[in-house]
C-alpha cells in the first residue's frame, strides 16, 4: 500500500517509541549507545550490522527525519547534516577530488555561488557556471574532469524553474550525477528524482522546518546511479582502506551513497545534525503540504498585486502568466511555483533600501521559508559578495527586492507593502 503525501509527511520513518510507547518521536539526547557485547560492537564498526554507535554518525531522532525526507522525495536513503551548505559539501565530497569540477547553474542561492566559486577551490575542486537554459552550453561545459552537475529546481531568488528533464538527459549521457537543490520547492511542489535527479540536497532550515528555528541540511540519494559504470567515482566503486577494503557500491547497492555519507562523510567531516534540530524539523515537516499550499496561494495574490502597481517595474515569479518560466510550472512543480519571488522598483536601489526599512509585517532578515513573511534587498546583503554581472545573472540586480511570502492573511501583506511603497517611492 502506498500512502499519500499528507500521510507520509506525518508518519514516514516514525513509530511509537519501542521503550515507552511515546507517540511523538523522542529527542534522543545521547552521545553514545551501549553495545550488546564485543561481537555486536565489532559488527557495527565493520558496517556488517546497522545500529547506533556515536551521535556524530547516527542518532535515532535524526534517523527518523532522514527516512521521512527520503520517503517524501522518493529516494532510497538520506543523510542529514548541520546546514544546507554542509549538505552541499557532503554531496560533492564522495564525487570530487583535486582537479575535478562541478558544472553549476548561474541561477543559484547567493551563498552557494560563493561556496562554489571561492571556498571549494581550497579542496582543489572547481565550478563551471553556465546558463542552464542554454542546453548546448551545459553539454559543452561537461569535460573529462566533471564529476557532477548542480542546479536548483525552483531557483532562489529569481523566479526561475530548471528544465530538470532536459538537464538530467545531458548528465545521464555524460555519465555524471545530477544534484538538485530542492530547498525552495520542497518535495511537496517538486520531486526532482522523478525528473532524473541522482541526488537531492536541502537546506532544511527553510520550508521543511518552516518556522525559522534551526539550521539543517539533507542529502537524498535516488539510488539509481551506477557508480561502478566508469572509473570516475573511486570512493564509491573502489576498495575503501578505512573499512578493510570494502567497496561501498558493491556492498550496499542503491544505498552506497547514503552509507558513504554516514560512514565516511559524517565520521570524518563531522557536519552532524543534532537531535534537537531534527526534532524541530520533524515538527515542521508534519504540516509541510498545508503550509506550501498557503505559501503558493499568498505568493500568487501578492505577486499579482505588485505586478499591477505603477511603482513596481517588474515581478519575477514563475506563478505569473507574464513569467517566461510559467510554462514549466505544470511540468516541474504542478502544485505551484513556491513562495519566493523578486520584484524591481522603478526608483531603484535607494527605494529598495527605504522599502525594507518601512515594512511592518514583513521582517527584514536573511532567511526564507518561514511562516512569517520576509523581505531582503539581495544586492546590499546576501548577494553583496558577487560581482554586478553575477548579481544580475542570479536575479539580484540593485533595483530588486526578494520576498519570502508567509502564511499570514494575503490582504494584510498587500496592505503592508502598499504603505511601505508609499514611503519608499518618490
Ligand atoms: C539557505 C539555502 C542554502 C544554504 O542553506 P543553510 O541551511 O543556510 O546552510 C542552500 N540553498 C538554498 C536554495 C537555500 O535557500
Amino acid at each position: 500500500m502506498t500512502y499519500g503525501f499528507d500521510t507520509l509527511q506525518i508518519h514516514a520513518g516514525a513509530r511509537p517509541d519501542p521503550a515507552t510507547g511515546a507517540r511523538q518521536t523522542p529527542i534522543y539526547q545521547s552521545t553514545a549507545y551501549v553495545f550488546r557485547d564485543a561481537d555486536h560492537a565489532a559488527a557495527l564498526f565493520n558496517l556488517q550490522e546497522v545500529g547506533y554507535i556515536y551521535s556524530r554518525l547516527t542518532n535515532p531522532t535524526v534517523a527518523v527525519l532522514q527516512e521521512r525526507i527520503a520517503t517524501l522525495e522518493g529516494g532510497q536513503g538520506a543523510v542529514c547534516c548541520s546546514s544546507g551548505h554542509a549538505a552541499q559539501i557532503m554531496a560533492l565530497f564522495p564525487l570530487m577530488g583535486p582537479g575535478k569540477n562541478v558544472v553549476a547553474s548561474t541561477r543559484l542561492y547567493g551563498g552557494t555561488i560563493t561556496q562554489f566559486s571561492q571556498t571549494i577551490k581550497r579542496f582543489g575542486w572547481s565550478a563551471k557556471f553556465v546558463d542552464f537554459d542554454d542546453l548546448d552550453a551545459v553539454k559543452a561545459a561537461i569535460d573529462d574532469d566533471t564529476r557532477a552537475v548542480f542546479c536548483e529546481s525552483v531557483a532562489n531568488p529569481g523566479g526561475y524553474i530548471t528544465d530538470l528533464g532536459a538537464i538530467s538527459a545531458i548528465s545521464d549521457a555524460a555519465g555524471v550525477p545530477l544534484i538538485v537543490d530542492n530547498t525552495s520547492a520542497t518535495p511537496y511542489l517538486c520531486r526532482p528524482i522523478e525528473h532524473g535527479a541522482t541526488l537531492v540536497v536541502h537546506s532544511t532550515t527553510k520550508y521543511l522546518t518552516g518556522n525559522g528555528t534551526v539550521t539543517g541540511g539533507c542529502i537524498v540519494d535516488s539510488g539509481k546511479f551506477d557508480w561502478s559504470a566508469s572509473d570516475k567515482f573511486p570512493s564509491l566503486s573502489q576498495p575503501e582502506p578505512a573499512y578493510h577494503g570494502l567497496k561501498f557500491h558493491e556492498t550496499f547497492g542503491p544505498l552506497a551513497f547514503t552509507f558513504h555519507g554516514i560512514a565516511i562523510g559524517l565520521r570524518d567531516l563531522g557536519m552532524t545534525m543534532n537531535p534537537q534540530a531534527a526534532h524541530y524539523t520533524l515538527m515542521g515537516i508534519e504540516t509541510l503540504s498545508l503550509r506550501m499550499e498557503r505559501h503558493v496561494e499568498n505568493a500568487v495574490k501578492v505577486a499579482k498585486w505588485l505586478e499591477s502597481d505603477p511603482r513596481v517595474d517588474y515581478v519575477t515569479y514563475a506563478g505569473l502568466e507574464s513569467s517566461p518560466y510559467h510554462g514549466r510550472v505544470s511540468q516541474i512543480c504542478p502544485k505551484g511555483a513556491g513562495g519566493l519571488f523578486t520584484f524591481a522598483l522603478k526608483d531603484g536601489y535607494e527605494a529598495c533600501v527605504k522599502l525594507v526599512d518601512a515594512v511592518e509585517i514583513f521582517s527584514h532578515v536573511a532567511n526564507l521559508g518561514d511562516t512569517r513573511s520576509l523581505i531582503i534587498h539581495s544586492a546590499s546583503t546576501t548577494h553583496r559578495q558577487l560581482t554586478p554581472d553575477q548579481q544580475k545573472a542570479a536575479g539580484a540586480a540593485p533595483e530588486v527586492v526578494r520576498v519570502s511570502i508567509g502564511i499570514e492573511n494575503a490582504d494584510d501583506l498587500i496592505a503592508d507593502l502598499d504603505q511601505a511603497l508609499t514611503k519608499a517611492c518618490g
